[in-house]
């Protein structure tokens, strides 16, 4: 499946109906899977994605569906997500691509070593089955790679699935249950009314709906500073590549500091960078600095900042609109950066070299995908304070595909005024602005 932009053919095209239950602003993981949830519940859904169905994040990333490092907060609703991913993948006949192939960290010295062990004790109180591996469980966790790891850490039961398939084969589904999916719909804003969310206003028109779920990725910002709310929010370009068809190294997902590679469904590798994270500064870079400040020194050995081209308009974007002007959400239907060939090169030539098997396998395509991260690199799961109906599912920080499911629950819940089944008060909005300090979970 090519890598979806602005000419992919529209696949969904629901007529918009009048009112709904629950409006959803995004169709990637995240929008997809809350409006599955609820129908199920017997709610009436809309998803409104701007481009295509998992056009942006949902579809450009590595596809590790892992629990391994995750932020202790998100652990429980990863441990279930998991689960999740295993009927959905009956469910679609395995379109998603689900395997629990298993996830490894490798480590290039002992202090890496160290530093992924740390996080053994989390995965322990928690019951997952992640253990420390020696160079030598390495050397036979991963036929043909080079001696070069000193040890690792390997969680068995995690997985992988694909993302260019995974999230519009979830959608039909989620069609079929009864929810609604308009592609090439951009909502420009949301509609008020005696201080309650009553709907979302569209390019295609209004639709009343009781409540909204903003799951706009990489938008959000952008969406709410027009109401007039700050959500800190940045992103940075990441570079991926998938190889033909190739012998079996690993059957799941593995990676260092500077390199990570993921067995496919159909026989290839996806490949990145993990010390690449590129950082297009812009207006937001600066409004945001000192609340991400903790964030970059942690990813600092794996940032580069591109001022380059399109400086001023990255300063100087549109913040406000009417909702009867056309919107930043139009005129870039679809989030498609280049890949940096510099990245694929680089791709290219460690795979050589950590990978002796696949010496010579064919790099067939690349791609990239803008990752949006929050300053503590775990997303909100929240409704908002000063408007009532309206809720958010965003800022999963490089991390959301395998998530995705687990957090769509929740939201699911949360919108139908039920128990969310976790304790939510690390994803809660308000600590942007509650005085909160900022405690970065596991970056990007
Ligand atoms: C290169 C890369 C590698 C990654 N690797 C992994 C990984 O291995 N494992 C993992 O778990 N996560 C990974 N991630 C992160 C993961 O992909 C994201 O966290 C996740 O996909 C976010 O899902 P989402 O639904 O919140 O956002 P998105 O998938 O970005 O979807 C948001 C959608 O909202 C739409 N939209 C925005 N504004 C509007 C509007 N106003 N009206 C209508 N539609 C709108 C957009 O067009 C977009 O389609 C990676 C991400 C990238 C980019």
């Amino acid at each position: 499946m090519p890598v979806l932009s602005e000419q992919s053919p529209i696949t969904f095209r629901d007529k918009l109906p009048d009112a709904v239950d629950v409006a959803i602003i995004g169709g990637g993981i995240a929008g997809i899977c809350t409006a599955l949830f609820l129908a199920r519940d017997g709610v009436s859904v809309l998803v409104c994605e701007k481009g295509r169905v998992a056009g942006e994040q949902s579809s450009r990333n590595w596809g590790w569906v892992r629990q391994m490092g995750r932020d202790e907060a998100e652990l429980p609703i990863m441990m279930d997500a998991i689960n999740l991913w295993e009927s959905l993948a009956e469910e679609t006949d395995n379109q998603v691509g689900f395997q629990r192939g298993g996830a490894m960290y490798l480590a290039d010295n002992e202090a890496e070593q160290a530093e992924f062990e740390q996080w053994l004790s989390i995965g322990k109180q928690y019951g997952l089955d992640t253990r420390a591996v020696s160079r030598q469980e390495v050397q036979k966790l991963l036929a043909g790679a080079a001696d070069k790891w000193c040890g690792g850490i390997y969680t068995a039961s995690d997985g992988r699935a694909e993302p260019f398939q995974a999230v519009p084969a979830i959608a039909r589904v989620a069609q079929a249950a009864g929810c609604h999916i308009t592609e090439q719909c951009a909502v420009r804003s949301i509609d008020v009314e005696a201080g309650r969310t009553c709907g979302v206003i569209t390019e295609l028109g209004r639709v009343r709906a009781a409540a909204v779920v903003c799951a706009a990725g990489a938008w959000s910002t952008t969406f709410l500073r027009n109401l007039g709310i700050s959500l800190p929010q940045l992103v940075v370009r990441n570079t991926v590549a998938r190889t033909g068809s190739a012998p079996e190294v690993f059957p799941g997902c593995a990676g260092s500091h500077q390199f990570a590679f993921r067995r496919r469904q159909d026989g290839g590798y996806t490949l990145a960078l993990s010390d690449h994270l590129e950082h297009f500064p812009g207006a937001d870079s600066f409004r945001y600095l000192f609340r991400f400040r903790p964030a970059f020194n942690q990813i600092r050995h794996a940032l580069r900042l591109r001022p380059g081209q399109d400086l001023l308009a990255r300063l100087l974007p549109q913040r406000r609109w009417q909702a009867d002007e056309s919107t930043p959400f139009e005129r870039t239907r679809v989030l498609n950066p280049a890949p940096s060939p510099w990245a694929v090169n680089e791709l290219r030539r460690r795979m050589n070299e950590h990978l002796p098997a696949l010496a010579g396998v064919a790099i067939e395509e690349s791609w990239a995908g803008m990752i949006e991260a929050t300053p503590d690199f775990v997303p909100v799961l929240d409704q908002l304070p000063d408007y009532p109906g309206f809720y958010l599912a965003t800022g999963f920080s490089g991390h959301g595909f395998g998530i995705g499911p687990g957090a769509a629950r929740v939201m699911a819940r949360l919108v139908q005024g039920k128990p969310p089944g976790y304790d939510l008060t690390r994803f809660r909005f308000s600590r942007f602005s509650d005085g909160s300090p900022v405690i970065p979970g596991p970056a990007v």
